[in-house]
């Protein structure tokens, strides 16, 4: 039978990736037609530009080993570690910090890269995963295990809410944020890796896309507030205007963008953080994401290390 995880985020694929280098059998269903989650890219005439997560930084030593794997692969790369800081519209002093990382072809390639010989089925919506007798059920069919890698209010409409992991992900709220990207014909800003927006009524964060993919291409990619994003939840390319003027006058730019996106992320972070790093319990049925701990990369792909380490001992693996 062997073990399901559903969802191919980067914390599906790192508790699956880990489950098969143990010798558990796993396969891993995925509702959208490609890997990568919240890692993900917008192409515009083929480039990639990050619209999920704008980079990465790195504390845990595990975590670490991985990321120098990917770097030695070219997959990754040092990007910065200071960012711009604007309050309401006025650039303050720059922050130093911990270095970000970003992907030349996307953070996405690092998931795909994950995934790598896996039994990965994509475009597969699971619907309903109950515990059983003889081992949870996934949409009627029995494995060992199931994983949930993914945002809590997307997990809880698969379990029923008097199982353990049900109750576990009941009522959690998450934050949404809107991506806009915006192409322009030249570089007309100053240069600025990515800078926090502290304060501002429209927007939480700028990243260059160009800068952090090393192409100089002219194309930025600002994050909402949750605020604005609820107010466009039916409607997210109606925030494009507003975004894109937010935009412009924070960085001072005179010219128009060529072509903008918008992507609405409705569960892009969790609004509170868990002390536990997994769940899972008798009933085989696993629980992993960014939703604990703190919602970042890191968080997530450790994760899904660390309860496929907990299923692995299980099974005797
Ligand atoms: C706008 C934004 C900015 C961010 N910025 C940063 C940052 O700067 N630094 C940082 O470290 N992190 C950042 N993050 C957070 C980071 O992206 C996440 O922590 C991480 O990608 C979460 O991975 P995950 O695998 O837990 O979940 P996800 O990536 O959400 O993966 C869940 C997967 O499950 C699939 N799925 C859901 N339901 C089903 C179903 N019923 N059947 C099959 N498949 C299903 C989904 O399609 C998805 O692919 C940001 C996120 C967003 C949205």
């Amino acid at each position: 039978m062997g073990v399901i995880v559903i969802g191919a985020g980067i914390a599906g694929v790192s508790c699956a990736a880990e489950l098969a280098a143990r010798g558990v059998d796993v396969t891993v269903y995925e509702r959208a037609r490609a890997a990568g989650g919240r890692l993900a890219v917008h192409r515009h005439e083929g480039r990639p530009a990050d619209i999920g997560a704008a980079y990465f930084t790195v504390s845990d030593d595990r975590f670490a080993a991985r990321v120098r794997r990917w770097a030695d692969d070219g997959l990754v790369r040092e990007w910065t570690d200071t960012l711009a800081v604007f309050d309401g519209t006025t650039r303050g002093d720059d922050t130093p910090g911990p270095v970000r990382f970003a992907a030349p072809a996307g953070l996405r390639s690092l998931v795909t890269a994950t995934a790598g010989e896996l039994d990965l089925r994509t475009g597969r919506t699971v619907e309903r995963v109950r515990p059983g007798p003889d081992g949870p059920t996934v949409d009627g069919a029995r494995a060992d295990a199931v994983v949930l890698a993914m945002p809590d209010p997307q997990a809880a409409r698969l379990l029923d809410p008097d199982t353990p992991a049900g109750a576990a992900v009941a009522g959690r709220e998450w934050n949404p944020v809107l991506a806009l990207t915006a192409g322009f014909a030249r570089r007309d800003w100053p240069r600025l890796p990515a800078a926090f927006v502290n304060d501002h009524p429209v927007l939480t964060l700028v990243a260059d896309d160009g800068d952090r993919r090393g192409d100089d291409a002219p194309v930025l990619v600002a994050h909402s507030t949750g605020d604005l994003a609820r107010t466009h939840d039916a409607d997210p390319g109606g925030a494009a205007p507003a975004m894109t003027a937010a935009l412009r006058e924070l960085l001072g730019v005179t010219d128009e963008p060529g072509w903008t996106h918008v992507h609405r992320w409705r569960l892009a972070a969790p609004a509170g953080t868990r002390d536990e790093t997994f769940h899972l319990d008798d009933d085989g049925i696993g629980l992993a994401g960014d939703g604990w701990g703190r919602s970042r990369v890191q968080t997530a792909w450790l994760s899904g290390l660390e309860l496929a380490g907990a299923l692995a001992d299980r099974l005797g693996r």
